[in-house]
């Protein structure tokens, strides 16, 4: 479901008159032509028959008139989407499919994912790419957008967009997150260069958004939040999944976007979540069937990816298509100047400090709760009970640069973190490459147990020479409660 935020952007004057000035284009593009030989009576649309009921006196005076002149057509054509989030390995799967039927799809994809175990590559982007498929967004790190502040929303956008460009793609299309939007991710969407973004959620599904359309509309309403009904999860059924197609047909046309994450055979399993996935026989016989529904002109439906579809739907090819701008993270602190924000942990979102992230990993059970601050009010309390492995930490937010501090390649950090601990700890240090993406770097030695304030300091080695931003936490590596207060990493400067 769609957490959209409740303001909405007002629609643009300019994007209203380009809809406006192309729309006779649009009839052209997806109408059928006028000349087309005629349906059945029966597909004739309701409004057009009451007009002719009208005009004429008789029954057999209808028939005739439907002979005599052009035949009366849906007022919309349908459109089907089928598009897959993430970037998933499976999803390779997925683009076989869609192409035994002739079927183009679009993949969002979430840029530092690609190349990573359990991920498409870079070379079958490529490869989808050349077989018709759209390549589109999906940001760099697949970050809920409604959360973070409008700088980062920029880079997520923006930089997923220019690593995608930087990969020989044209992207246009963009898929938020988690369907989470705001006023300001939509305007960003639009600003880093993407003529739609869509959402999940808004429109009906077999059990969902009850008493919504079934399609979007053609063009839609507003391009930068498509809707779209929830994510295909492993309860479809294929007749639900045509259901999606004919019903959007019976009620007017309009555009039906799908959207899919897994294509896998055991829906439940590791690597296959039920809430996500569809498995291969679903979506062959789903995509078999659409090929013939498609193929059948009294249908008035087609196939298309997203870009595609907008493209048609306003008339023009790469509607106000930029060459995306990356948008840069801050440069590095001072020498000799905290790094960190809200280094105090005084700012707090509910009881996690902003800029700040609840982390670990492994075999263990961390829970968090607020303790007497050092300085301020408060610090943040760590008890980690049925210790097998793995840590818990809490550390400066791995994000693209509002809040992990950027640094100089090759220089070395000073940390620090005033801590009390009944079990040991050490660093646990993080890095963001050139590609955004975020890898575990290196640790300190063990720090002690104490039960007074104690300041934990250690100089990091120097920074990789692919490293961009630096993370870190002082992890509980043991049983025990550890309280944290008055992070801070400085440039020492000198050589
Ligand atoms: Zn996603």
């Amino acid at each position: 479901m769609s957490t959209r935020g409740t303001a909405r952007r007002a629609p643009r004057g300019w994007r209203l008159l380009v809809t406006l000035a192309t729309t006779a284009l649009i009839c052209g593009l997806l109408g059928a032509p006028a000349t087309q030989a005629a349906p059945s009576t029966t597909a004739a649309p309701q409004a057009r028959q009451g007009t002719a009921a009208a005009a004429t006196p008789s029954a057999v005076s209808v028939v005739e008139e439907a002979a005599a002149r052009p035949v009366p057509r849906p007022s919309r054509r349908t459109v089907v989407s089928l598009s897959f989030d993430d970037g998933i390995a499976d999803q390779q799967v997925g683009a076989d499919i869609l192409e035994a039927a002739g079927i183009a799809g679009t993949f969002y994809v979430t840029t530092a994912w690609i190349d990573k175990p359990g991920f498409l590559s870079r070379t079958q982007l490529q490869e989808l790419s050349a077989a018709g498929h759209e390549i589109g967004g999906h940001t760099v790190t697949h970050r809920d957008l409604a959360q973070i502040p409008r700088s980062e929303v920029k880079r997520q956008v923006c930089n997923g967009r220019k690593a995608l460009q930087d990969w020989g793609f044209s992207p246009t299309s963009l898929a938020y997150p988690f369907a989470s939007s705001t006023a300001v991710a939509e305007e960003v969407a639009l600003e880093c260069g993407y003529d739609t973004a869509r959402g999940l959620g808004d429109l009906r599904g077999p059990a969902s958004c009850i008493g919504c359309p079934w399609g979007e509309t053609l063009p839609p309403g507003d391009a930068a939040y498509l809707a779209a009904p929830e994510q295909v999860n492993s309860s479809w059924t294929l007749s639900q999944l045509k259901r999606q197609v004919t019903q959007a047909r019976k009620t007017g046309g309009g555009w039906v976007i799908l959207t899919f994450h897994n294509v896998c055979s055991d829906p439940g399993s590791a690597g296959c979540p039920a809430s996500q996935s569809i498995t291969p026989q679903t979506l062959t016989a789903f995509a078999t069937w659409l090929r013939s529904y498609t193929a059948n002109p009294t249908n008035q439906t087609t196939t298309a990816p997203v870009g595609d579809t907008y493209e048609a739907s306003v008339g023009v090819r790469y509607p106000g298509y930029q060459d995306a701008v990356a948008e840069p993270a801050p440069p590095p602190a001072p020498v000799g100047q905290n790094a960190l924000s809200n280094a105090s942990l005084e700012q707090l979102e509910g009881q996690v400090p902003d800029c700040f992230e609840r982390a670990g990993y492994g075999d263990n059970t961390a829970s968090w709760s607020l303790a007497p601050g050092r300085t301020g009010e408060v610090a943040q309390q760590l008890t980690v009970s049925g210790y097998q492995s793995g840590d818990a930490k809490l550390m400066p937010e791995m994000d693209l640069g509002t809040c992990s501090p950027s640094v100089v390649p090759g220089r070395t950090y000073d940390l620090s973190t005033w801590y009390t601990s009944t079990g040991i700890t050490q660093y646990a240090l993080y890095y963001r490459t050139t590609t955004d993406e975020w890898r575990y770097w290196t640790s300190s030695p063990w720090f002690a147990t104490a039960t007074d304030w104690t300041e934990a300091t250690w100089t990091t080695p120097p920074v990789p020479q692919d490293a961009t931003a630096v993370s870190f936490g002082l992890a509980l590596i043991a049983d025990g409660t550890l309280v944290t207060d008055d992070y801070g990493m400085t440039d020492p400067g000198g050589e």
